[in-house]
């Protein structure tokens, strides 16, 4: 407790406006590329900022392919059609997630097997895979919580041994590595045989709505642009590589507009800046609140030897839901908003209606416990101070 008294006594809080949990960060750059966009003669998709956009990725990450769509969704869905996943097919997801990660496949006909969360964060166990592999078992879809690599080393491992795909859903993963046996620092999405990034205003990098299929097996690139381009080979033929362009394949309208990557342009010039800021503030944060998980007042999953760490969320788990529930309120009373995260999708309403009930305990605890606590890039210090003294301060009187 003389902790919070020093806190107090070098940070008196002045500002009691509210902060939310989320503010999207802008750089002041996109209105000048969306400018661009609106004065040339290509509004739609595949254009110029589309073409910069993916260029960027792929020789800043050495991912193989990237086509920008107009959502995560959409590029996982365009990973299910490229998988192939047929009814029967069994995929297996983390039941801690986004509902995304599994309708993607769902709406291909793949029954859902459900992993359990680790006991120390909530990315997949990659101890409880195997045994839920079953002749009938096409993939593997991974998801880095709040960006943190998940084992992909036992992961690839395991896909490799059984002829499994793997799907990395890197939603929050964006700019983040994992760290292999060698040290070598490896980025997320590029070890996977698809990956997909999300940039909604809720990420680390945005655009509104929008996200991005990154394809690292050579094998479905060609396909992988007529999916994105309605089931026709449109790309082919503005490369000249056809005269004329038709119906190839199932597909879908998952281009992103010009509009819209002209924004992302705008963002990746300041990625560093924007990450910076981010990891200091989680870094403060951590350095504020670890004494106390070191007092078992809520635990503070630390960052995996096997993973970098690009600051997407900081998050605490509570002891219990019922002290999870009294701390959002009590932060909410002081204009601070915090948010719990995913309910578990083996708990959800679709889940039990076409399944039985399963039990994954530490899915449960993160749906229960989890809290995360105010984190963009115009968060001042001070307000993390402030939070954290608040946090501390609430806890204490417990
Ligand atoms: C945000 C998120 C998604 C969905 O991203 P959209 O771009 O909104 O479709 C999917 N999976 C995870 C893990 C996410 O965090």
């Amino acid at each position: 407790l003389s902790l919070i008294n020093e806190l107090k006594k070098s940070h008196p809080n002045t500002d009691t406006s509210e902060i939310p949990f989320n503010k999207p960060f802008i750089t002041g750059d996109e209105t000048g590329y969306i400018n661009e966009v609106i004065n040339s003669d290509c509004l739609s998709g595949n254009g110029k900022f589309t073409k910069l956009c993916q260029q960027f990725f792929e020789n800043k990450y050495g991912f193989n392919k990237c086509l920008l769509t107009s959502s995560c969704t959409d590029a996982l869905e365009m990973a299910a059609i490229l998988l192939n996943i047929q009814s029967g097919d069994e995929v297996i997801v983390p039941s801690y997630t986004f509902v995304s990660t599994a309708n993607a496949f769902v709406l291909r006909g793949a029954k859902i097997v459900f992993v359990d969360s680790g006991e120390h964060d909530p990315n997949m166990d990659a101890d409880k895979i195997e045994k839920l592999i079953t002749t009938k078992t096409k993939a593997i879809v991974v998801v880095h919580y709040a960006g943190v690599a998940c084992e992909m080393g036992k992961i690839m491992e395991v896909a490799k041994k059984y002829g499994l795909f793997v799907v990395e859903d890197a939603a929050q993963a964006i700019d983040n590595f994992y760290i292999d046996a060698d040290a070598k620092h490896i980025p997320l999405g590029s070890i996977g045989h698809l990956a997909a990034f999300s940039f909604h205003e809720t990420k680390n990098i945005i655009c509104g709505e929008g996200g991005m299929l990154v394809v690292n097996d050579k094998q479905f690139i060609k396909r992988a642009e007529i999916v994105w381009e309605k089931g026709t080979n449109r790309s082919a033929f503005y490369r000249g590589e056809v005269d004329k362009y038709g119906w190839q394949d199932i597909g879908s309208s998952f281009l992103m507009s010009e509009i819209t990557a002209a924004f992302l342009f705008g963002q990746i010039q300041q990625m560093d800046l924007i990450q910076s800021k981010r990891i200091e503030l989680w870094n403060e944060y951590y350095d504020l609140l670890s004494p106390l998980a070191a007092e078992n007042w809520f635990k503070i999953p630390g960052i995996p030897s096997w993973s970098t760490n690009n600051a997407h969320i900081f998050y605490l788990v509570l002891n219990n839901v019922e002290a999870r529930n009294k701390l959002i309120a009590g932060l909410k009373a002081r204009n601070i908003h915090s948010v719990f995260h995913y309910l578990a999708l083996h708990r959800s309403d679709y889940y039990l209606a076409n399944n039985p009930a399963i039990q994954l305990p530490n899915s449960d605890r993160y749906t229960d416990c989890l809290l995360r606590l105010p984190l963009y890039g115009d968060l001042k210090k001070e307000q993390v101070k402030f939070i954290a003294e608040s946090v501390i301060d609430l806890l204490s009187k417990e």
